[in-house]
């Protein structure tokens, strides 16, 4: 007798769980910064709505299966720290991550009283925000992802070591966040506005060629002899991480 019985494997019920889309609400009254942080989550897999004000944020984060919510701290119609009072009172457990245009020290203290989870101080890469909602949705693949590897490159993340067929390749802060975001999409084809975003920003200088530049460091820094770097250029759409 034969069973069809699914395989107890835990590592790939584990897969299945962090590939389960989150459910993620932004609510921020500045449709561009609105639109950047809901096409870059939904690049990640997640599935996202949007509120522009605080009383229609308040209302589906209380009525929606939400998982997570990015919250700006200055909404028309109601204060994003009010609304953050009254949805702590119904759903003690939901990350919420807030976004300030004010770094002051007590503006901090008074949202952490509210119940922020974190916090992001505008203007901020998308990378920054991209990892704060992987450290607060937390699944057991995410807490274990503490690595990437492609293309013979591997990057640990906690110690920001990174090496290429075993030789340590150093890097700067932003050199190893675009490579990070290389990393985390292999294969796939990144435009110079994906990447400019990702991870300098959307505030940046749409003109500047500061994403040719360092892809230019990158590759300099990756090639070994006879194993040229990974980086791939596709004239006029963007470049792409291959991993042979
Ligand atoms: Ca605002």
């Amino acid at each position: 007798m034969t069973t069809t019985e699914p395989p107890r494997d835990g590592h790939a019920a584990a897969e299945r769980l962090a590939s389960r889309s989150m459910r993620i609400l932004i609510v921020e009254d500045e449709p561009a910064i609105a639109d950047f942080v809901e096409r870059g989550l939904r690049a990640e897999g997640h599935a996202v709505e949007v509120a522009y004000d605080g009383p229609d944020g308040e209302r589906r984060a209380l009525e929606s299966e939400i998982d997570l919510l990015v919250l700006d701290r200055m909404l028309p119609g109601k204060d994003g720290l009010a609304v953050l009072r009254a949805i702590r009172e119904a759903k003690p457990a939901m990350p919420v991550i807030v976004l300030t245009a004010r770094a002051e020290v007590a503006d901090r203290v008074e949202g952490l009283d509210a119940g922020a989870t974190d916090y992001l101080v505008k203007p901020f890469a998308f990378e920054e925000l991209a990892a704060r909602v992987r450290a607060h949705l937390r699944t057991p693949v995410q807490s274990r992802a503490t690595e990437l590897a492609a293309a013979g490159i591997s990057m640990d993340l906690l110690s920001r070591e990174v090496s290429r067929d075993g030789t340590p390749v150093h890097l700067s802060a932003k050199e190893f966040d675009l490579l990070a975001h290389f990393l985390r999409h292999p294969n796939q084809v990144l435009s110079r506005e994906q990447l400019l975003s990702a991870v300098w920003g959307y505030d940046f200088d749409p003109q500047t060629n500061i994403v040719e530049v360092y892809v230019g460091y990158l590759r300099r820094k990756l090639s070994l002899p006879g194993r040229p770097a990974p980086i791939d250029t596709l004239r006029s759409v963007g470049y792409r991480l291959t991993d042979r």
